[in-house]
C-alpha cells in the first residue's frame, strides 16, 4: 500500500506586491520531507519576501502555504515552527552565546533544566562548547553563523529557511559551514530552503533548484536537470558558465557560417531560418591538437589564454565560423573570432599541454538549442558567460574580424 506523505511545505500560487510594484507573481513548489530546496535568483527578484511569506513576516495578497498538509496562512511567525537564519547573523550582542541560543526557548516558556539541556546538547553540535559565555562581537563569522544556526535549531523547527546566511563569510568557512549543515540537516531529517546568487552553493545544497528571476521561478529542478537542460538562457547562464552562440535553424541543424550542429533534441521543431541559441558548458569542448571528426565538431581554434582555477584548467579560445582555418591563421594576434571558455581537468591539461597561441580543434560533447524570439541579423552572433561580467561580442560576417 502506498503510503502518502504530506510535504514539509507546499507554496501554491503565492503573489506579493509592495506598492505599484509586484514582486512575487504566482510561485508555486514543495518541499518533501527531509528535503532540501534552493531559491537562486539575482538581487531584487523576490527571494527574500517570499522566505518572508513562508515564515509568516509578511502577509501575501493571494495563495496559500502549507506546513505538513497544515493550512498556515492565518498562523502568526512564532506559531508556525519555522527556523530562520539570516545573511547578518542577528545575534543579541549584549547577550552571550548560550543566551542566545537560549532566548527561543525562553520566550517559549520552557523549564530552565530543559532550556540548560538544550543548549548544551547544541552547543556541542556546533562545537562551541567552550565558547559559551563569550559575546558575539568575541567570535567570528563563521561562528557567530553556526550560534544563529543553533539558536534557529533550539526551539525544534521542521523547516529551516536560510536567507544568504553564508555570503559574508570567507570562503573556506563558507564551504566548511556549508558542508556541516548538510550533515546536519540529514542526521535530523530536517527540510531547509537556502536563499543565495551564488551558483556553487546552489549545487551543492539544493534537492531541488528553482531559479528565479523577476518574482517568477524560471525553471525548478534537481541540480543535474537544471544545469544539463536550461530551459532558458537566463537559466543557462546564472547556473554555471555557458557559452552562447547565435545561430539558424536549418532543417534541424544550427547552423552558424562554416558550422553544422544536428539538434540535440528531438522535440524541438523550428521554422527554417528561426534564430536559435547553441548553448554548451566549458567542461563540455573537447580539445585536441588534430581535426576531430563530425557531426559535433566546432572547426579549429587559436588559445588565447589559460589560467588554473582550483583543479581546472580554464582557456580561452577564438574560433571563426566565417572563416576557414587558415584564414583564422592569417588573422594575426589574437582578437579575431568569438571566444569560447573550455574547462579541462588537471589530468588532461597534462596529457595534451597548451599555451597561448596554440592551434586546437574543437568538438562538442554536450550542448542544447534554444529557440532564440528576436530576430537579428543572420550572422550576428552572442557569446555570454557569466562569472564575469556579462560579455556580448557581436559581429557580421566580413565586419570587424
Ligand atoms: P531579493 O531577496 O531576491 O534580493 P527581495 O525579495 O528582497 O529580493 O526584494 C524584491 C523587491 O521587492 C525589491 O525590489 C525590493 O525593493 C522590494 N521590497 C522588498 N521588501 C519590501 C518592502 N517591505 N517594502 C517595499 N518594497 C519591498
Ligand atoms: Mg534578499
Amino acid at each position: 500500500m502506498a503510503i502518502t506523505v504530506d510535504p514539509v511545505l507546499r507554496v501554491q500560487d503565492l503573489y506579493k506586491q509592495f506598492g505599484d510594484e509586484e514582486v512575487v507573481k504566482g510561485i508555486s513548489f514543495d518541499i518533501p520531507e527531509g528535503d532540501t530546496l534552493v531559491l537562486l535568483g539575482p538581487s531584487g527578484s523576490g527571494k527574500s519576501t517570499i522566505l518572508r511569506l513562508i515564515a509568516g513576516i509578511e502577509q501575501p495578497d493571494r495563495g496559500r502555504i502549507w506546513l505538513h498538509g497544515r493550512p498556515v496562512d492565518h498562523l502568526p511567525a512564532r506559531q508556525r515552527n519555522i527556523g530562520f537564519i539570516f545573511q547578518s547573523y542577528a545575534l543579541f550582542p549584549q547577550m552571550t552565546v548560550e543566551q542566545n541560543i537560549a532566548f527561543g526557548l525562553k520566550i517559549r516558556k520552557v523549564p530552565a533544566s530543559a532550556i540548560r539541556a538544550a543548549t548544551g546538547r547544541l552547543l556541542g553540535l556546533i562545537g562551541l562548547a567552550e565558547h559559551r559565555h563569550k559575546h558575539p562581537s568575541q567570535l567570528s563569522g563563521g561562528q557567530q553563523q553556526r550560534v544563529a544556526i543553533a539558536r534557529a535549531l533550539a526551539y525544534g523547527p521542521r523547516l529551516l529557511l536560510f536567507d544568504e546566511s553564508f555570503s559574508a563569510l570567507d570562503a573556506a568557512t563558507r564551504v566548511n559551514l556549508r558542508r556541516e549543515i548538510r550533515s546536519l540537516l540529514r542526521e535530523f531529517r530536517l527540510s531547509a530552503m537556502f536563499v543565495t546568487h551564488d551558483q556553487e552553493e546552489a549545487l551543492e545544497l539544493g534537492d531541488q533548484i528553482a531559479v528565479l528571476q523577476d518574482g517568477m521561478i524560471e525553471q525548478i529542478g534537481n541540480p543535474s536537470e537544471v544545469y544539463n537542460h536550461p530551459r532558458s538562457e537566463f537559466v543557462a547562464t546564472f547556473l554555471g558558465t555557458a557559452n552562447l552562440l547565435l545561430g539558424r535553424w536549418w532543417n534541424g541543424e544550427f547552423e552558424l557560417g562554416t558550422w553544422r550542429l544536428p539538434s540535440p533534441q528531438d522535440s524541438l521543431k523550428m521554422e527554417n531560418g528561426q534564430a536559435v541559441k547553441l548553448i554548451f558548458r566549458p567542461e563540455d569542448v573537447v580539445l585536441s591538437t588534430h581535426p576531430a571528426g563530425p557531426p559535433q565538431t566546432l572547426g579549429s581554434g587559436a588559445v588565447e589564454s589559460v589560467s588554473f582555477v582550483g583543479a581546472y584548467e580554464r582557456l580561452v579560445v577564438r574560433v571563426n565560423p566565417f572563416s576557414t582555418a587558415a584564414n583564422l591563421d592569417e588573422s594575426n594576434g589574437h582578437q579575431a573570432g568569438l571566444p569560447l571558455t573550455v574547462t579541462r581537468p588537471k589530468w588532461e591539461a597534462n596529457r595534451l599541454p597548451l599555451s597561448p597561441g596554440a592551434r586546437v580543434w574543437l568538438a562538442l560533447k554536450g550542448y542544447r538549442l534554444l529557440p532564440h524570439f528576436v530576430l537579428q541579423d543572420e550572422e550576428s552572433v552572442e557569446r555570454v558567460a557569466v562569472g564575469q561580467p556579462r560579455v556580448i561580442d557581436r559581429y557580421t560576417n566580413g565586419a570587424g574580424i
